[in-house]
């Protein structure tokens, strides 16, 4: 069984308060037939999504960031088509919604745990920002020994040269499959 990690692809980081712009924008129809793929291969496809709290004065991006995927609001729900998708996949058994509150998937949640028990060594990656919250979780996939494989025309960024130092990154520096 394989993963794919569809990561923080909501309506903030796409166009709304923190957003990588028309880079995001591109790359809808793709990350949407991917997800779809993986959802009717009964791989496991795994949301996790960047979750913030107002004015969390404890929280390492509130001096970082203007306020973005705070819970509850618009900007957290998912972009354009993928809404829909989720909506229409999200009571399978391979679909796993999960919060996360730092930029990797890994950080301070159950992730690794879900991908160990299903026997997971393969995971797949889009989503935004390339070289943000997708790469400090490739970094952490790395770490703990996962082969990882980045989908580069599904994952976007509102810095182009941030865009593809990380995709050079992720195949000379983690050994990722960029396809
Ligand atoms: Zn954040």
């Amino acid at each position: 069984m394989k993963a794919l990690l569809n990561i923080d692809y909501t309506v903030d980081f796409v166009v709304g308060a923190l957003p990588c712009g028309k880079p995001a924008e591109n790359i809808e129809q793709e990350i949407v037939r991917l997800t779809k793929v993986f959802a009717e291969n009964g791989d496991y496809v795994v949301f996790p999504v960047d979750m913030h709290t107002k004015g969390d004065k404890f929280h390492p991006e509130t001096s970082l960031y203007p306020p973005h995927n705070i819970v509850g609001t618009l900007g957290r729900e998912f972009y354009g088509k993928l809404k829909s998708l989720y909506e229409g996949i999200k009571e399978q058994s391979n679909v796993y919604y999960m919060n996360k509150t730092r930029y990797s998937a890994l950080a301070g949640t159950d992730l690794e745990l879900k991908l160990r028990e299903r026997g997971i060594t393969e995971v797949h990656i889009c989503g935004v920002c390339t070289d943000i919250c997708v790469l400090h979780t490739a970094v952490d996939l790395y770490n703990k020994g996962f082969q990882i494989v980045v989908h580069e025309k599904a994952t976007a960024s509102f810095n182009q040269e941030g865009h593809k130092w990380a995709i050079n990154h992720f195949k000379h520096v983690l050994g990722a499959k960029v396809i």
